[in-house]
């Protein structure tokens, strides 16, 4: 699609349900009926950073900070394993307690399981990217957040927009199969620019992309800003599935956290891809990067049997293997 005719269908819900199936239909020419399981471990909510939509951003002192050991680490990767799942994400804060030793000595001994590993873990250099990846890394996720270069530098004081270009460019680069996405809702995001970051997802042919709402965190700059759309988010996912037909989409936390059904919505709208927490429960709470995020009290063995039966309710299975894209 071209710009204008993403424009025209982002600014009106005329076409919703046409829009809605014909992604879902595509999702199933391309990837199928296999849901993609990713096991997801926040281990560290410390940041430097001071993302002005972000509850974790390092100005926040009301949240109680925590770090995750290697052997924490471990224990939830191996308790993730035996429950079947074949790819772990590890995400943080940008938290630089974790140098290029530290986390490349985490992802070798999580390699020696057969799994694959995808890091969130912020802008890095060249160097440590590629450390990662020799290490064992096979997956990178690192949203734009926004293409409006003016919107990404007013929500992201002292980052440079050039500098997570850069980043991804690196990924690419280096190998990884790369993921990014966008917010949806944030103050002043206009429509034209929700176009242009589909059409920049598909430049840059993302391996993964995540589409969130923007929801309101009490303790950030945007505390009175308005919730973001779930439909017009919903609308950018679908958009995304139809101009990227093979790529895995994750029906995102914040899609459920704002509506009670948006995971299986977004499941039948293009996604393919959920990713439960695994790790401790306490630690999910302080994991606040927006309030009543879902998934933060149910029991990871225990969710999986539940996700397991809605899932098979609407047609869906849960794949074996890892989950990478089509065209690797
Ligand atoms: N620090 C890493 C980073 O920024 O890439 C990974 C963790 S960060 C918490 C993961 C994602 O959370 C970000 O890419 C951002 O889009 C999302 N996020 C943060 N605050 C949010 C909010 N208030 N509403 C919705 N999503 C939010
Ligand atoms: Fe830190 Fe990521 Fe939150 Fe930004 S979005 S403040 S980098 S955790």
């Amino acid at each position: 699609m071209n710009k204008q005719e993403l424009i025209d269908i982002l600014s009106s819900n005329a076409n919703n349900e046409w829009l809605f199936s014909r992604a879902n239909q595509v999702r199933k020419e391309n990837v199928g009926d296999e849901i993609h399981l990713r096991g997801l471990i926040e281990f560290s909510n410390i940041c430097k950073c001071q993302c002005k939509y972000c509850g974790l951003r390092s100005a926040n002192n009301q949240i109680e900070r925590y770090r995750m050991s290697k052997e924490e680490i471990l224990s939830y990767v191996k308790n993730a394993v035996n429950l079947g799942y074949r790819t772990i994400v590890l995400q943080s804060g940008e938290d630089n307690y974790y140098d290029t030793d530290k986390m490349c000595e985490i992802i070798k001994e999580i390699k020696k399981h057969d799994i694959a590993l995808t890091l969130g873990i912020g802008e890095k250099s060249y160097e440590e990217y590629n450390a990662y990846k020799d290490a064992g890394a096979d997956r990178y996720l690192l949203r734009i957040e926004t293409t409006d270069k003016n919107l990404y530098e007013e929500m992201h004081p002292n980052a440079k927009f050039e500098n997570r270009i850069r980043c991804l460019e690196d990924l690419k680069t280096i190998g990884y199969e790369v993921g990014t996405g966008c917010l949806v809702g944030l103050p002043n995001q206009t429509i034209d620019s929700l176009a242009e970051d589909i059409l920049f997802f598909k430049k840059i042919d993302a391996d993964m992309i995540g589409i969130g709402p923007f929801i309101p965190h009490a303790q950030t700059p945007l505390k009175e800003a308005s919730i973001g759309d779930f439909w017009l988010a919903l609308k950018v996912m679908a958009l995304t599935r139809i101009n990227l037909p093979t790529i895995n989409i994750p029906a995102t936390t914040a899609m459920e956290t704002i509506h009670n059904n948006g995971r299986i919505i977004a499941l039948n709208s293009g996604a393919n891809v959920v990713m439960p927490n695994v790790s401790d429960i306490d630690c999910r709470k302080k994991y606040e990067i927006y309030p009543n995020k879902a998934g933060t009290t149910e029991d990871a063995k225990i969710y999986r049997t539940e996700l397991e039966t809605k899932l098979l309710s609407i047609g869906r299975t849960i794949s074996n293997d890892k989950g990478f894209r089509k065209k690797f």
